[in-house]
């Protein structure tokens, strides 16, 4: 349940609230609003009674939260989360677009890519110091060396950096250096990566799990705010089916569930679910007209030497036409849809 404070509530009076909560059993988040305080009414096992709240003074209306994931949803949070990094914003009405390598290889590669990606159009550089590879006796990643690249990177371009975690263990060196955290597909539900992330004060890029539902990948996310961190971008990268055709298929239809569900920004990535370059753009594309809020598309200038991932890779010509693309799309959307 989500109690609804006064806007003229006083700290006295939403405190108040707060400790019935908690004499009750139950957890209580002050969720603050633009407008006014609501504070949500957690790890109840059952409904919760409204009476109990209705006519304490400064609140204003108890409203049930029917959903599973609480706080991920727009019952609990009707306005779009925004996410910060620097001068950069995701969910903020204009597209965000990540782009860059696979994996890091050297400080040259990364720089070579990031000023390409940069001088298109590109707001956050991407890339993997500790890569999640399917064969034990692939390139694992250059660990520490390439997240102090990645910094090296946004010191030079100015570019807010995204990177994936893969365990507890290395977590507090990844957050040391990144700016945005990913967890990967195949981490969706670690559960304990999941609420050490909650813990953290940095924004978290959570893909979703290759065969994982839209409400066990929100159930996810509930993990991270349920630990006390808002900052959650959302990520659909292709879902595992039978096609032989695509590495995974983009599930478009995410986006207009996620974006009806959830307050949290929702970022496509075209490069995972196609696998293979010449789906990357067309991808692209759609990601955009179905209202996804950014991408993330790996980059790389000599694919065909990369240490993973080079056929999905575009080339940075190809980048620069993406660009052109979506933003012509996202222009068009931007006039209302009533327009086209
Ligand atoms: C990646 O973005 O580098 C990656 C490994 O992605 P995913 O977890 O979607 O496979
Ligand atoms: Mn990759």
């Amino acid at each position: 349940m989500l109690i609804v404070m006064e806007k003229t509530a006083t700290p006295e009076q939403i405190e108040n609230v707060v400790s019935i909560i908690e004499q009750k059993g139950y957890t209580p988040r002050p969720i603050p609003g633009g407008e006014r305080v609501a504070i949500g009414v957690l790890r109840n096992k059952g409904p919760v009674d409204a009476a109990l709240f209705l006519g304490i003074p400064g609140v204003k209306d108890t409203v049930p939260i029917t959903r599973p994931y609480k706080l991920v949803s727009r019952e609990t949070q009707p306005e779009d989360t925004i996410v910060t990094v620097g001068d950069v914003a995701i969910g903020n009405g204009r597209l965000t677009l990540m782009a860059g390598p696979c994996a890091i290889e050297s400080e040259l590669q990364a720089l070579t890519i990031a000023e390409k990606v940069k001088a298109a159009g590109a707001h956050i550089f991407r890339g993997g110091a500790f890569k999640p590879r399917t064969s034990p006796y692939a390139f694992q990643g250059m660990g520490e060396e390439g997240l102090k690249i990645m910094a090296r990177v946004r010191e030079v371009t100015g570019m807010p950096i995204v990177t994936e975690v893969m365990d507890d263990q290395t977590f507090d060196l990844v957050e040391t250096y990144a700016d945005i955290i990913q967890i990967g597909t195949r981490n969706m539900q670690n559960f304990s990566l999941l609420k050490r992330a909650g813990r953290s004060r940095k924004p978290i890029f959570l893909k979703r799990g290759l065969a994982a539902t839209i409400d066990e990948w929100l159930m996810a996310a509930e993990y991270i705010l349920e630990g006390g961190n808002t900052q959650v971008i959302l990520c659909e990268r292709g879902v595992r089916t039978f096609v032989n055709h695509s590495r995974n298929t983009l599930d478009v239809s995410a986006v207009p569930v996620v974006r009806k569900e959830s307050h949290l920004p929702i970022i496509i990535d075209p490069s995972h679910a196609g696998g293979r370059r010449d789906q990357v753009i067309p991808l692209s594309r759609a990601a955009v007209a179905v209202g996804a809020h950014g991408l993330m598309v790996e980059v790389h200038h000599e694919p065909d030497k990369a240490m993973s991932d080079g056929a999905q890779s575009l080339y940075p010509e190809q980048f620069v036409s993406l660009c052109r693309q979506v933003d012509a799309i996202f222009r068009i959307l931007q006039n209302g849809t009533d327009a086209i």
